[in-house]
């Protein structure tokens, strides 16, 4: 009895900063945008701390954009769950109503180092760069978060540039496994791996165009739909997110390609990017070309943060 006096005398004389809000509750802030990140239904504030660390962590590599999260406010939910998946995210889910929140549940048991290197936080979070586009363009917002779940993870230093790229190169693989001879736009359900992975391949094609060929990138275009016209709620049509981008750019890069990619019955062929990256695949692994032009342009995509 007297130790849990005690306790609760110590846990009184705690100094609560002004503003503090629950442990499980904190708020991330970059660029003057935030993200309100919630631990729910758990009690021990070891574990607390272990999962916003994690969560700070991943919301920290998407900062690797353009150093602000994309939307002014969202909220992101852990929940822990007991579960046989080998993942320890074994489900993430971006939720658009009145706000957005994106929704991670995370194995009871999965310690910090397996959290660290999983991919579901990034590419949840990744789905806050892209406004809702409805079932037509599922496979540009899966896409969108398949690249960038690899490329900020990177920049972060929470993936080594050649597991970003190994990474990206066995979804390829994975999307080009899949022959139904249905146009993308029209997939729906079946044909997951060739929505994710055909949709990554259209967002690296298009940073890649503008890289090489208008002094911009993915992130760059981003950031200003991000500023003029990202909302997190209600839908966009594909296309017109497409022209805005186009019109963002400057130039048209990604109506045309979208255009393209949206009617295709085969995944796309990877020749002129892996060409311009200098990346073949060999029967070791991926072999980089050590050509001044394709190192440097990998480099850009994939190069830490801190190292610009
Ligand atoms: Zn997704």
């Amino acid at each position: 009895m007297q130790s849990r006096l005690l306790l609760l005398a110590l846990l009184a004389a705690v100094p609560a900063k002004a503003g503090d809000s629950a442990p499980s509750q904190r708020v991330l802030s970059a660029g003057g945008n935030s993200l309100h990140v919630e631990v729910v239904e758990t009690t021990d504030p070891v574990r607390i701390d272990e999962l916003q660390r994690w969560l700070a962590e991943a919301a920290g590599a998407t900062l690797t954009a353009f150093g602000r999260y994309p939307l002014a406010d969202a909220t992101v939910r852990i929940t822990q769950i007991d579960s046989d998946d080998e993942s320890p995210v074994p489900w993430g889910q971006t939720q658009r109503g009145d706000d957005v929140s994106v929704l991670l549940f995370v194995r009871r048991d999965a310690d910090l180092a397996q959290l660290r290197a999983d991919w579901t936080a990034v590419h949840e979070l990744s789905h806050l760069f892209h406004p809702y586009l409805g079932r037509e363009g599922r496979w540009l917002a899966e896409g969108l978060a398949s690249y960038y779940q690899n490329v900020l993870r990177a920049r972060a230093g929470l993936l080594a540039p050649e597991a970003a790229w190994r990474e990206l190169d066995a979804g390829f693989s994975r999307g080009q496994r899949e022959h139904s001879g249905m146009p993308l736009d029209g997939l729906g359900r079946r044909g997951t791996m060739r929505v994710y992975w055909a949709g990554a391949a259209f967002w690296l094609e298009v940073d890649l165009a503008l890289r090489r060929e208008h002094h911009s990138s993915l992130d760059q275009v981003l950031s200003k739909y991000s500023r003029c016209c990202l909302r997190g709620t209600g839908e966009v049509a594909p296309e017109a997110f497409m022209a805005k981008l186009d019109e963002l750019a400057g130039a048209a890069v990604f109506l045309p390609a979208y255009k393209r990619y949206a009617q295709s019955r085969e995944f796309p062929s990877l020749e002129t990017a892996y060409s311009a990256l200098g990346i073949e695949r060999g029967a070791g692994g991926l072999v980089y070309s050590d050509r001044a032009e394709a190192r440097k342009l990998r480099a850009a995509i994939m190069r830490p943060h801190a190292q610009r």
